[in-house]
């Protein structure tokens, strides 16, 4: 299938060959048809399959072929987690606008409200946001989305677990016009309170998975390292800074304190490197952004802040320094590298704490995961025996190069974790909201 057969406006379709792209991807092939016939989706493909396109084409095909349903209101709106992956939506989107007369408006966090109530004035056909600060303004009554015929939630299961119910639902409460039109996307989808928003915002979706979460992308090699303690971890990745053929580099910690020191560490080792957390100020944000994506530094140090959604072409090498607390972050991390057909590399580092976090990657990934050793670097550490995984496999000695010691088969089960909640201002610094324990975003 090539573009062409999607029949869409020769405004689209010229903005689709400027971006290079010769055909559609597998999971634009499946969603776009099916948006255009009016259904509501819930798409569950893996990192980097172009899902971005497979909502926005659609959507502008709508807009540019059907009348609004009201003059005033904003038409689509498009909800991303992060003010990054929200920015980056919006960039897309607008090379699609150029030659149209549809209009857009970018409002996320950190940026100044009386300016965002500005531009909400010239009623933007499409607004792109940040969910908290979004309903800040339906609040106050600077926008209206009655006539709201496309809602789309980008990372919808990310939205949820920064604790954004309540606001999905006041939006899908004031956009509840018979005529609209929903769409969820993520890489991950399939836990119990995407289900349950899925009841209350979708009308008999249309399904569609594509390789998900689960699978192994075949596109990134995964490997795993054990690690004794932090300078442990520390000697690891210099060495792994020192050995792998690295472009780009992102490496993700638990904490913002640690985003920041293992910043300092890479610039030692001679890598340009820069520390992205929600600490910074939004205009630090956009910088850090700007001259990674850019090229201007080699290595992102960052938090869950940037494991969603962001498309760096260049990021040859993710590493875990530390593993997530949730599995499917874990997906989406390793996910930032080998993006649209690119090869990529994921390192994630091991160590004791770091333990029931693997167990709950490999029961999510449903394998065991196979560990890699480092000559000179071997770590007296080798998993925590429980009766359900027994992980006493001796360690291979590593006399020249890397060997790989085959984890025991654990048989994986599923966990299934305690959430607590407590109160915390959102990445968008809005009055705090009722959340999940997060790491540091
Ligand atoms: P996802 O949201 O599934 O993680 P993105 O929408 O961010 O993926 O797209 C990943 C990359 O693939 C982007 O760089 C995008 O420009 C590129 N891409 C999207 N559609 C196509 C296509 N049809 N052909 C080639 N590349 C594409
Ligand atoms: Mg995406």
């Amino acid at each position: 299938m090539v573009f062409q057969d999607l029949r869409l406006d020769p405004r689209l379709l010229r903005s689709v060959q400027h971006l290079g792209f010769a055909k559609p991807t597998d999971i634009q092939q499946e969603a776009i048809p099916a948006v255009l016939v009016g259904r509501d989706l819930i798409v569950s493909s893996k990192t980097g399959s172009g899902k971005t396109l497979a909502y926005l084409l659609p959507m502008m095909q709508r807009l540019l072929k059907s009348r609004a349903l009201s003059k005033q209101d904003a038409r689509a709106l498009i909800l991303a987690p992060t003010r990054e992956l929200a920015k980056q939506v919006y960039a897309q989107l607008r090379l699609f606008i150029a030659n149209t007369p549809v209009t857009a408006a970018l409002i996320v966090g950190g940026e100044n409200f009386n300016d965002q109530e500005k531009l909400l004035k010239r009623q933007p056909n499409v607004i792109v946001a940040t969910p908290g600060r979004f309903i800040d303004h339906l609040e106050h009554k600077s926008v209206f989305i009655e006539g709201l015929e496309l809602l789309i939630l980008d990372e919808a299961d990310r939205m949820l677990d920064l604790g954004f119910m309540p606001q999905l639902n006041a939006i899908n409460k004031a956009a509840s016009h018979r005529l609209r039109q929903t769409l969820m996307f993520s890489a991950t989808l399939d836990h119990a309170e995407v289900d349950e928003l899925t009841l209350s915002l979708l009308k008999n979706p249309f399904r569609v998975a594509l390789g998900s979460g689960h699978e192994q992308h075949s596109d990134i090699r995964q490997q795993f390292i054990f690690a004794d303690h932090l300078t442990h971890k520390e000697a690891l990745l210099q060495h792994i800074l020192q050995h792998e053929p690295i472009k780009q580099l992102i490496i993700f910690t638990a904490t913002r304190d640690d985003a920041e020191r293992l910043a300092a560490l890479c610039n030692q080792q001679g890598y340009s490197a820069m520390g992205l957390s929600a600490r910074l100020t939004q205009g630090q944000r956009n910088t850090v952004m700007q001259q990674f994506s850019g090229g201007k530094y080699q290595v992102l140090v960052t938090t869950d802040l940037a494991s969603r959604g962001l498309d760096l072409l260049q990021v040859s090498h993710v590493i875990n320094f530390d593993l997530p607390k949730h599995a499917e972050e874990y997906v989406h991390r390793i996910g930032r590298t080998g993006r649209a057909g690119a090869k990529g590399e994921a390192i994630s580092l091991v160590g004791p704490k770091d333990w029931p976090a693997l167990q709950k990657i490999e029961a999510f990934l449903r394998q065991a995961v196979e560990f890699t050793v480092i000559a000179g670097l071997e770590a007296r550490f080798n998993g925590i025996s429980t009766p359900t995984t027994k992980r006493n496999a001796k360690v291979t000695s590593a006399a020249a190069g890397k060997t790989v010691k085959k984890a025991p088969n654990a048989k994986p089960k599923a966990v299934k974790t305690a959430k607590k909640t407590f109160f915390e201002g959102g990445d968008d610094g809005t009055a705090p909201v009722r959340r999940k324990k997060i790491d540091a975003v």
